[in-house]
């Protein structure tokens, strides 16, 4: 069995792959047409695939009839045409859980670091501005106490609102698709039945829903305008869920107070404006980015592949 691995990940799924004697062969493909000619070299029977790769009907013929699986290297697969895949028959698998609490954990350093104008300090510091404490020297904003409003209460938004709830007695206030009356129980966190009603009413709003065509823009120059001037927008989910030009315009003018961003619009493009921004912290999409995290993910597709291979179902299969 041959499978083939887009770009280069860490050795744990690789060394699993290559004890079940399948031949490993890595690639380094930036768009779709270098992953197609890579893909045509050889006949592989699986691939593992990540969310830079633009998986669709093209991408499935260019591997072949034989590849059975398609292992996204994510949680998220809104890179993966899904229909393309079910009208050929390959199984399309992702990688959730392993990095909920690392997702989660970033998600909050945004929090703290956006409400505590940590990167602003640091560029102050480094600009050599700091001449002495002074009473109103950067001011920033508490998070204890205050509201959380979660936009997708799945995996990683309720393991963020777990630690606002329990670390920072903050209030939770949250929309999703599906309501929890267990998670609203156990956290005192209240279900807004409209989206508007979450933007409204939080100090901080983080989104946490997949991107789909539901939730392309969903934070939108009209919803912006519904958050409190003093509120933060916080955003580890995917990029397209904002309209990153709207959120500049929002930032510009004082609509909202700030924004911290772990994934962009056009990635890896930066909308023009943002970049200038004081009041917004940029990462550069690595909310998942721990050693251990990355194995481990690296571990699950590998397992999934396995899976496929050996004629089982996958843990964690994708239906459409
Ligand atoms: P999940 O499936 O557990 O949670 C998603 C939640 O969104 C679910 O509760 C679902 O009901 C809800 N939802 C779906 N459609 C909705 C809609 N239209 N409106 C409101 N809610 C809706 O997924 P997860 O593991 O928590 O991951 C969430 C997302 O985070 C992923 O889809 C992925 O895009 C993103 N992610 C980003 C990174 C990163 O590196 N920044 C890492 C992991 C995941």
């Amino acid at each position: 069995m041959k499978i083939f691995i887009t770009h280069e990940i860490p050795d744990r799924g690789i060394n699993l792959l290559k004890s079940k004697e399948y031949e490993v062969v890595v690639g380094n493909a930036f768009n779709k047409i270098e992953l197609i000619a890579e893909l045509k070299k050889d006949r592989y029977d699986a691939v593992l695939c990540d969310l830079n790769d633009p998986i669709d009907g093209e991408i499935f013929d260019a591997a072949g009839k034989q590849c059975k699986i398609f292992a996204n290297y994510a949680v998220g697969f809104d890179n993966i045409d899904l229909k393309a895949a079910q009208e050929r028959g390959v199984m399309i698998t992702n990688t959730p859980g392993v990095l909920t609490d690392t997702v989660a954990e970033h998600t909050f350093a945004l929090i703290l670091a956006i409400a505590h104008r940590v990167a602003e300090g640091d560029r102050f510091m480094r600009a050599g501005k700091y001449h002495g404490w002074e009473p109103m020297m950067l001011l920033g904003t508490d998070v204890s106490k205050k509201t959380l409003g979660i936009i997708g209460l799945g995996r990683i938004g309720s393991r963020v609102a777990h630690h606002a709830a329990r670390g920072f007695d903050m209030k939770i206030v949250y929309y999703d698709v599906k309501r929890s009356e267990e998670f609203e129980k156990m956290y005192g966190a209240v279900y807004h039945e409209n989206v508007d009603d979450v933007f409204a009413s939080a100090d901080y709003i983080s989104i946490h829903v997949p991107l789909l065509p539901a939730t392309r823009h969903l934070v939108d120059a009209r919803r912006l305008a519904l958050i409190k001037k003093t509120a933060y927008l916080i955003n580890t989910s995917r990029g397209a869920v904002i309209d990153e030009a709207a959120l500049v315009t929002a930032l510009q003018n004082g609509v909202i107070k700030g924004a911290a961003l772990d994934v962009y619009e056009h990635e890896p493009a930066l909308t023009p404006g943002l970049a200038e921004l004081e009041n917004i912290i940029l990462t550069p999409h690595i909310a998942s980015a721990t050693e251990e995290t990355r194995q481990a993910m690296s571990e699950i597709a590998a397992q999934n592949i396995i899976a496929v291979l050996q004629g089982q179902e996958p843990p964690n299969r994708i239906k459409p």
